[in-house]
C-alpha cells in the first residue's frame, strides 16, 4: 500500500538522487542494493535507486491514471512494495534483481519536503474558508475527499509561494528582478496564458534569462527539453538543487513590488473561492475561471453547504417546527411509501432558500399509528446532525403532517447503481466508505438504524451518500443492544443472525447489514440472494454460507463485507473498525 511507504526502513523521503547514490555508497554498493524514494518530479510517484557494479542506476515508480504503480513502461503493480517485490524475483528490464534494502542508517528519518510539509496546513485551510467549515464537518469532509483535495492542493500551491508572480509581462518581470538586490540565481515564474502555459524568469550575471515552461498533452510541466513535473513546486525544488541545462540553479525568489504577497495563507484561498463546484454530469468549465478547472474539480461536491446543518449559521433560527408559509412544495415525486409521497421543495430560511425533501403524510383514516411512525422518525433524526446522515430541517403540520428533510436528490444508491453501472469502483468505495463514516457517527451516539440497506442511502451528488429512512431506528439507552417485541416487517436479508434468532439489535446487526449494503454496492445494486426466501436465506447463514464476492469486487472489499457477517456478535467488528479499514483501503486506491 502506498501509503504504507513511508514507514519502510528502507524509504528516504524526498532525497535528491546525489543523496540516494551517497546512501548507496556507504552501505557498500553491493550489487542489487537499492533504496526507495520519492520522485521529485512525479506527483504521487517513487524512484528506485539500485546499485550494480559500483554504479548507481535510478528509475522512476510512476503512479499511473488507474492508481497503479508501475516502472515506466513496466509491468502494473498495486503499490510501490509489490513493484519492489516484483523485481525480487524478476529483473525484467531493471540491470539486476533486487537483492537487499539498504535500509535508513539510525536516527534518519524520511525526508519530508517542503511540499508536503505545508500540505497540510493548506488542505485545512481550504476546507474551512472554502467551504466554510468547522468542527466534525471540516474532519469529515477532508477524510472523505482527501485524494481530490491533496492532488487540488499540489497543483495549485504555487500560487502562495513568494516565487509566483501571476499574469505579468515579460518586460514587467525584468523590472521586478532587477529592481531588488541583484542575486544570481534570483528567479520569478509568470503566467503566460491560460493554457497552463509559464515563464521563468532567472537573473544570471546581471541579465534576466527567460525559459518558457509548456504543459504537455498529459498536463506535465517542462522547459524544453527538460525534465517534466506534475507541479511547479517540483520544478522549482528541482532547478533550487541542479541547473540540469539552466544557466545556474535558482537560489532566492524575486520578492513581489510592493509586498503585494501575502504569504501561505491568501492567494490560493481567494482564487479557489471563484470556482463554482460543477454539478454532477455537467462538466463544464467555470465562465469566470481563470484557468481551466482541473478534472478532479469536477468531482469535488458540488455544494459543500450541504456538509453541515443548515442550522450552523447562527443567523438561522433553529426549530423543529416548519412554518407551511416557508414551504414550497414542487411538482413530481421524488419516491414514495407507505406513508405517503415525498415531494421536492423549497425551504425559506432567513438568510437563503433551501432545496428539501418533503415526506408527506397521505390523510387518510385510521393512519394514526403510521402517523406516531413518522413522529417516532423525526424523534430520532432530530437528535443527529452528521454530514453523511440525512439530517431532518423540522416536521410541519398543515394540510398534512410533513416531515422536511435534506434533498438527496439522485435518489437510492442502489438505484443509481442500477442506472450506471460505469461508475467505478473506486467511487463506490468512496460512497460505501461515506455510509461507514455516518454508521460510525451513531455507533459513537448509541443509535441502531435497523434497516441499513442500499435503498435507504440517498445520493446528494455521485460522489456524497447520506444515510436515510429512521423509520426502525431506535436511541439504545442502557445496554448496548434493543430487544424487539416480536417480528415486524423485517428485511430479513440484511438482518444479522441474533436478530432473527433472539431478535436483538445493535450497532453489531447495523455491521452486518452494513456487509449486505456493501455487496450490494459493488454488485451494481442487484438484489442479495438473489431468488430466495427469508427462511432460505437464514438457513444459509446458519450453516456457515456466505454470499459470493461480486463480479469484479475488489478482493479488500469482499474481505470485509466477510468480517461484516462474522456469525458471533463478539467477534464481529464495529463501525469503529470497519471505517477507517474503508478509509485506508480508499486511500490506497486513490494514490
Ligand atoms: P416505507 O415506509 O414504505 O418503507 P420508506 O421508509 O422506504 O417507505 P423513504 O425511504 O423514507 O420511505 O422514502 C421513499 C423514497 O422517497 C426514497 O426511496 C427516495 O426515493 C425518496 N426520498 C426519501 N427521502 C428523500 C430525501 N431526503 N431526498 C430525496 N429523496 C428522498
Amino acid at each position: 500500500m502506498a501509503d504504507k511507504v513511508p514507514t519502510l526502513p528502507y524509504f528516504y523521503g524526498n532525497i535528491t538522487r546525489e543523496d540516494a547514490e551517497d546512501y548507496l555508497r556507504q552501505a557498500g554498493m553491493s550489487d542489487g542494493l537499492y533504496l526507495l524514494r520519492q520522485s521529485r518530479n512525479y506527483l504521487g510517484g517513487f524512484a528506485l535507486s539500485v546499485a550494480y557494479n559500483r554504479q548507481c542506476y535510478h528509475y522512476t515508480i510512476e503512479r499511473e491514471m488507474n492508481d497503479t504503480y508501475a516502472i515506466a513502461g513496466g509491468k502494473s503493480h498495486r503499490n510501490p512494495i509489490d513493484v519492489i517485490d516484483y523485481h525480487a524475483q524478476e529483473s525484467d528490464g531493471l540491470i539486476c534483481l533486487l537483492k537487499k534494502p539498504c535500509n535508513r542508517p539510525r536516527g534518519v528519518e524520511p525526508k519530508v519536503g517542503a511540499f508536503e510539509d505545508l500540505k497540510e496546513q493548506l488542505i485545512r485551510q481550504y476546507v474551512k474558508q472554502t467551504w466554510n467549515l468547522q468542527g466534525a464537518a471540516l474532519e469529515q469532509a477532508i477524510i472523505s475527499q482527501r485524494p481530490q483535495l491533496e492532488k487540488l492542493i499540489a497543483t495549485t500551491a504555487h500560487e502562495k509561494m513568494p516565487w509566483f508572480h501571476g499574469s505579468i509581462s515579460r518586460e514587467e518581470s525584468e523590472l521586478r528582478l532587477h529592481n531588488s538586490a541583484r542575486v544570481n540565481g534570483k528567479f520569478l515564474i509568470r503566467q503566460r496564458d491560460t493554457n497552463g502555459s509559464f515563464a521563468l524568469g532567472l537573473l544570471h550575471n546581471g541579465q534576466v534569462m527567460h525559459y518558457r515552461i509548456d504543459k504537455d498533452k498529459a498536463g506535465k510541466l517542462s522547459i524544453p527539453d527538460g525534465k517534466k513535473f506534475d507541479t511547479l513546486w517540483q520544478l522549482v525544488e528541482h532547478y533550487s538543487y541542479k541547473p540540469d541545462g539552466l544557466l545556474r540553479v535558482l537560489t532566492e525568489a524575486c520578492p513581489h513590488p510592493d509586498g503585494s504577497h501575502r504569504g501561505p495563507a491568501s492567494g490560493i484561498l481567494s482564487r479557489l473561492k471563484s470556482y463554482s463546484f460543477p454539478k454532477p454530469g455537467q462538466k463544464k468549465v467555470p465562465k469566470h475561471a481563470k484557468i481551466p478547472s482541473p478534472p478532479y474539480l469536477q468531482y469535488m461536491p458540488m455544494d459543500t453547504e450541504v456538509y453541515e446543518s443548515p442550522y450552523a449559521d447562527p443567523d438561522e433560527l433553529r426549530t423543529t417546527t416548519v412554518d407551511r408559509k416557508q414551504l414550497y412544495l414542487e411538482d413530481g415525486e421524488l419516491g414514495s411509501g407507505n406513508f405517503g409521497t415525498v415531494l421536492r421543495g423549497i425551504y425559506k430560511m432567513r438568510k437563503k432558500e433551501k432545496p428539501v425533501a418533503v415526506k408527506i403524510l397521505k390523510n387518510e383514516e385510521n393512519n394514526e399509528a403510521i402517523k406516531q411512525d413518522m413522529l417516532r422518525e423525526a424523534e430520532v433524526m432530530q437528535q443527529l446532525d452528521n454530514p453523511y446522515i440525512v439530517r431532518m430541517i423540522g416536521i410541519c403540520e398543515a394540510e398534512n403532517l410533513m416531515l422536511v428533510m435534506e434533498l438527496a436528490e439522485l435518489g437510492p444508491l442502489h438505484k443509481f447503481l442500477q442506472r450506471n453501472k460505469h461508475v467505478s469502483m473506486k467511487n463506490i468505495t468512496e460512497l460505501v466508505h461515506q455510509v461507514s463514516m455516518g454508521m460510525k457517527y451513531l455507533e459513537e451516539h448509541n443509535f441502531v438504524h435497523r434497516d441499513l440497506a442500499a435503498r435507504n442511502v440517498l445520493l446528494v451528488t455521485q460522489h456524497y451518500a447520506k444515510i436515510s429512512d429512521f423509520g426502525l431506528s431506535k436511541a439504545l439507552e442502557d445496554s448496548d443492544c434493543y430487544k424487539s417485541k416480536g417480528v415486524g416487517k423485517w428485511p430479513v436479508k440484511w438482518y444479522a443472525p441474533e436478530c432473527m434468532n433472539f431478535f436483538k439489535f445493535s450497532c453489531k446487526s447495523d455491521v452486518w447489514s452494513f456487509g449486505v449494503l456493501m455487496w450490494e454496492a459493488y454488485s451494481y445494486g442487484q438484489k442479495p440472494y438473489k431468488g430466495m426466501k427469508g427462511n432460505e436465506v437464514i438457513q444459509m447463514i446458519e450453516s456457515g454460507q456466505r454470499m459470493a464476492a461480486p463480479v469484479n469486487c475488489p478482493p479488500e472489499m469482499y474481505d470485509l463485507m466477510k468480517k461484516c457477517w462474522t456469525y458471533k456478535v463478539d467477534e464481529r467488528p464495529g463501525f469503529v473498525v470497519v471505517e477507517p479499514r474503508l478509509r485506508q483501503y480508499y486511500y490506497d486506491i486513490s494514490h
